[in-house]
């Protein structure tokens, strides 16, 4: 919903590329921010009280087309190869009607609990609403493939993908599912069409065991499904230095999960600014992985966004919870560095410099959430705590 031009006031106005303002204002025309400060407002305001205003928060990984689960696929700790070989078969069960009702539903979902930007891994041809509602949407076109045949063949319909619209980009599943030839050739897609790349990488620990040694139950699981290839693994030397360096080509990167990099790894990531690790809390909760590098992550300078996964691993695509679930449990972070893991990193990493923010020229795609805080330790203990809505949900 676009919101009238008004002045609006209330307790907290939290712009997220500047400080929080307790007591602030926030001027808005033609569903654009064009002015916010502090004290009253220069002209008659209305007054939303006791709540805190947010910009809109970005989701910046999930798979919509899975976004019926009802309920996560395999068990809290499942080994992910174990787990992809049930999501495989669950999803060979869909057909094509229940993947774009699926779609719909997750960007409502979204929508709902107030995430405006959604970096989505699609496997095209895939159908998206006319209509999007209040959700922006930068869709990745899956590419997967250990042999040649399979991974040109993917490769042509991402691009096929890519001619429809400017939103969209290439993805390179992951390191265990996907060759270096066909890597190669996306990253080559990727910079002649000056697009964003986003490749699950360092999910697992059996990754590293797969590309460093050949060994383990990814080994063994590509041998189970006949596609095992001597001459693909293991990577030469030092293979995660290696594809961060690989990634970097591209104009802009997403590193999707990042749970197993080690401090040189990080060390790498953080000399390249266009590259963002998207951490998923809740999915890496589920997998019951060793805690996540992400304080490190930030010590280094790497930006870090947050996304939901799909419902395959989570119970829902609430952003805010994600958010939520690092106040609860990680004390170890900044309370603000949550906060703009949820917004403005989100949108960095996905290109966009006008959602995920307050200020002047930003859409007014804003929520809020409940707050009597004082100050900004007691505003973000309701964070933890308290609900995020979109702010259209309380103007209408
Ligand atoms: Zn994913």
């Amino acid at each position: 919903m676009k919101l009238e031009s008004q002045i609006l006031s209330a307790r907290w106005i939290v712009p997220v590329t500047s400080e929080p303002i307790h007591g602030g204002w926030v001027e808005i025309d033609d569903g654009q921010v064009v002015a916010f400060g502090s004290g009253p407002a220069p002209r008659s305001a209305k007054d939303l009280g006791d709540i805190a205003v947010l910009p809109g928060l970005v989701n910046a990984h999930t798979h919509l087309e899975f976004s019926d689960c009802s309920e996560m696929v395999g068990f809290p700790g499942i080994s992910l190869p174990e787990w992809i070989g049930q999501v495989v078969r669950t999803r060979r069960a869909t057909a094509e009607p229940g993947r774009s009702d699926a779609i719909e539903r997750g960007i409502r979902e979204c929508a709902r609990t107030g995430t405006c930007l959604i970096g989505e891994i699609s496997t095209p041809p895939c159908n998206y609403p006319s209509q999007l509602d209040t959700v922006d949407l930068i869709s990745f076109a899956e590419v997967l493939g250990l042999s040649s045949e399979r991974g040109r063949e993917r490769l042509d319909v991402a691009k096929a993908h890519l001619g429809l619209n400017a939103c969209t980009g290439v993805s390179p599943h992951a390191p265990y599912s996907t060759s270096q030839e066909t890597l190669e050739a996306c990253l080559q897609l990727a910079h002649a069409k000056h697009r964003s790349l986003a490749m699950h990488v360092a999910e697992s620990p059996h990754e590293r065991e797969l590309l460093e040694r050949g060994v383990g139950p990814f080994a063994e699981a590509l041998k189970l499904m006949g596609v095992w290839r001597d001459d693909l693994f293991p990577w030469p030397k030092n293979p995660f230095l290696w594809l961060i360096e690989q990634l970097a080509r591209a104009p802009r990167s997403l590193v999707i999960h990042a749970n197993d990099l080690n401090e040189a790894e990080i060390v790498k990531l953080a000399e390249y600014p266009h590259m963002t690790v998207v951490y998923c809390p809740r999915t890496h909760h589920f997998f019951q992985y060793e805690s996540h590098p992400v304080a490190k992550m930030l010590s280094h300078g790497v930006r870090v966004a947050l996304g939901t996964d799909s419902r395959a691993s989570n119970p829902d695509l609430n952003l805010w919870s994600e958010a939520q679930f690092l106040w609860q449990h990680r004390s170890d972070l900044v309370p603000e560095s949550v906060l703009r893991m949820a917004t403005w990193s989100g949108s960095e990493a996905l290109g966009r410099d006008d959602l995920g923010c307050i200020r002047p020229g930003a859409l007014a795609k804003l929520g809020f959430v409940r707050s009597t805080a004082s100050t900004e330790q007691e505003l973000f203990c309701d964070f933890a705590t308290h609900d995020y809505t979109p702010l259209g949900d309380l103007l209408c």
